[in-house]
């Protein structure tokens, strides 16, 4: 068991997290979380987010508003990443990506993002011997920086701040997700869970909403945590 005391000596802490600014978040997600009355944490993608801003400023009050770069790059392996592939990436291009995204989040919502999810949770520029880690960068500009698709929850007492393990909930049952929510229970550790589209129809890369329903009647029985990724890591980084 962690030896850092979550709040009101809860056993464990949790955080939703959905990427990229989908319209199904919008139109199925917000509502749902509403009638959970759990808060989230949005990493955008402004070019998406602009399409809906009034909606989106909403949002902002309630839940949190992250950081995911400007246009989203990843390994140029990803097809539609080439054009803009970490690969061919420098520190300072990453640099601008960070501040500009900041810019315009601030512009649409009225928020100063305060924490990073990692695009494809890559957190490398360059290749071979040039290769370079942003997570410096990430660092320096934010409170904490969430990674992609990892095994373990993360333990409040040693985790990196910049470098958080998140594991993938997209089209997940609530079976398949249970050994990691007791894991987290038991050692006292921080679950984050990354979805993007929030639909029980389509095919990939989409939460069901009957999963966030389990997950966080799960929580609720167990008085887990369930906050964003701002809020629990600044209680970390205030009680370690
Ligand atoms: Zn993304």
């Amino acid at each position: 068991m962690s030896n850092l005391l979550w709040p009101e000596n809860k056993p464990a802490a949790l955080s939703l997290s959905f990427d990229d600014a989908r319209f199904s978040q919008l139109d199925n997600g917000v509502p749902l979380l509403a009638a959970l009355g759990v808060r989230a944490t949005f990493y955008v993608s402004p070019p998406t987010m602009e399409q809906r801003a009034d909606e989106w400023r909403i949002v902002a009050q309630t839940h949190e508003i992250g950081n995911h770069t400007l246009t989203h790059p990843c390994s140029g392996n990803f097809l539609w990443s080439r054009p803009r592939a970490l690969e061919d990436y420098t520190l300072e291009k990453m640099a601008g990506e960070l501040t500009d995204a900041n810019d315009v989040i601030l512009k649409l919502t009225g928020v100063e993002a305060q924490t990073f999810a990692y695009p494809c949770g890559q957190t490398f520029v360059g290749r071979g011997e040039d290769t370079r880690s942003y997570v410096p960068l990430v660092a320096k500009h934010f409170l904490a920086g969430r990674g992609y698709l990892s095994e373990a929850p993360n333990d409040p007492t040693f985790c990196d701040l910049a470098k958080l393990n998140a594991a993938g909930f997209d089209l997940a049952s609530f079976d398949t997700l249970k050994p990691a929510l007791e894991n987290t229970l038991n050692s006292g550790g921080w679950l984050i869970l990354v979805g993007h589209d929030v639909s029980d129809e389509l095919p990939r890369q989409a939460v069901r909403s009957a999963t966030i329903e389990a997950v966080c009647r799960f929580a609720q029985e167990n008085n887990i945590w369930i906050d964003t990724v701002e809020n629990v890591a600044r209680h970390i980084a205030q009680n370690r």
